[in-house]
């Protein structure tokens, strides 16, 4: 499948936040996102896998596809969760439950709501491009967490080939200024925060993205994305 680059963002630092779309237009767009969280090497190591297969397969279902292989570039060459600012970009999303709380510092949410240019550039992506599917990599402990009321079956599907539990965040714990809480309040948008398991003695990128990648192949070939209702 065919991609073009779209207009970069600038991080804190002034690097380029890259940005590509398939060359395919339409009114609802699925979203593939990593690195939003700059140490979660694991969640943007599968997208890279996954983009790479894409531009290679001709099998992928046809549609409005955007990639963004690593919102938080600053930090993901630090090594660090939050932004050069020391902002988490997943607490500064200017969702209604927004709050400049934080339980630890590394959820530093910012003084104001989406006071950093890495969100700034997301949110102008999703008024010019609106999301009805984000699926974000993050890593942590495996899981598929689903926002949105259309989500679920994404997140069950994935289920199915890799046993991670699927969690539904509407019971859970609120995370004020997150994708999750921001995406479906702002643009009616499903959020599956996709959670890789963390890199372990017995367990490297390569088995990580071995574990998922033919789940998310069979997602990305499916008909339910195809039809994204
Ligand atoms: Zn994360």
């Amino acid at each position: 499948m065919n991609f073009f680059e779209l207009k970069t963002g600038l991080s804190v630092e002034g690097s380029e936040i890259k940005a590509y779309k398939l060359d395919l237009k339409g009114p609802k767009h699925l979203y593939l996102m990593a690195g939003v969280h700059g140490d979660e090497v694991e969640g943007v190591y599968i997208l890279k896998e996954l983009f790479s297969w894409l531009r290679q397969t001709d099998e992928a279902a046809q549609v409005p596809l955007i990639i963004i292989p690593i919102l938080n570039i600053d930090g993901y060459r630090a090594g660090s969760r939050t932004n050069s600012h020391g902002i988490d970009l997943n607490r500064n999303l200017p969702s209604l439950n927004w709050t400049s709380e934080a339980r630890e510092k590394k959820y530093n949410p910012g003084v104001t709501p989406l006071s950093e240019p890495e969100n700034q550039y997301l949110v102008k992506m999703f008024d010019k491009y609106p999301p009805h599917l984000v699926i974000s990599f993050h890593s942590w402990i495996p899981m598929l967490n689903w926002n949105g009321k259309n989500c679920q079956k994404y997140a069950d599907y994935l289920a199915r080939y890799n046993n991670y539990p699927v969690i539904a965040d509407i019971d859970g714990h609120p995370t004020p200024g997150s994708l999750g809480e921001f995406g479906p309040q702002k643009y009616n948008t499903s959020v599956l925060t996709f959670e890789a398991p963390v890199i372990s003695d017995t367990k490297g990128l390569k088995e990580i993205w071995d574990e998922n990648q033919t789940g998310l192949k069979a997602l990305l070939c499916s008909k339910l994305i195809q039809s994204m209702d």
